[in-house]
């Protein structure tokens, strides 16, 4: 099974996704846990990703794509993988699509988790107290602007995908378990 979880930050998809794994079985693919560990580690590209994730931009297209296709090498991919915030423009959905025909794989389902904004601040908000402020990224200002971003590059990947027949829709403001029975239905 390969999947891609789709949706605004603080939509749950990193909750839903380690719920699937063990489901299925298969590993979870985060490029924002693997920009956080590169950071934490202070690699060439942690330290060049580090200013970019802290302001709530985006990390470059193509540095984010060269860090999926390498990790969807490892052994532990070869049964399939949930992606989690990749891809997040049309480019890396395009490059995305580009390394599965290479690889000679496609993806099963694109499942777009739907939130409503006004609570995602509120979301985050919280999960940052409850962490104690381990993301410098999880706060009102930086929110807002991952938020924006989502809107203007990330959300046109609901279309994109639509096109292609692969998009299923589940209602992320229902409570975890909920969500988690819809999306198994919907990629079942
Ligand atoms: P969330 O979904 O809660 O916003 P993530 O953990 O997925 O957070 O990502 C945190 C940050 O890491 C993003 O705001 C961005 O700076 C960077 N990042 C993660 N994934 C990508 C990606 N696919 N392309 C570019 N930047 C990314």
């Amino acid at each position: 099974m390969r999947l891609v979880l789709l949706g605004p930050p603080g939509a749950g998809k990193g909750t839903q996704a380690q719920i699937l794994v063990s489901t299925y079985s298969i590993p979870q693919l985060s490029t924002g846990d693997m920009l956080r560990a590169a950071i934490a580690e202070k690699t060439p590209l942690g330290l060049e990703a580090k200013a970019i994730v802290d302001r709530g931009d985006l990390v470059s297209d193509d540095i984010v794509s060269g860090i999926i296709s390498e990790r969807m090498d490892q052994p532990d991919c070869a049964n399939g993988f949930i992606l989690d915030g990749f891809p997040r423009t049309i480019a890396q959905a395009e490059a995305l699509t580009h390394m599965l025909d290479r690889k000679g794989l496609h993806l099963d389902a694109v499942v777009e988790i739907k939130a409503d904004p006004n609570v995602l601040v509120e979301r985050i908000i919280n999960r940052a107290k409850e962490s104690g402020g381990a993301r410098a990224d999880d706060n009102e200002e930086v929110l807002r602007k991952r938020l924006e971003v989502y809107s203007e590059q990330t959300a046109p990947l609901v279309s994109f995908y639509s096109e292609q027949g692969l998009l299923k829709s589940v209602d992320g403001m229902a409570p975890i378990e909920d969500v988690t029975v819809a999306i198994k239905s919907a990629i079942s």
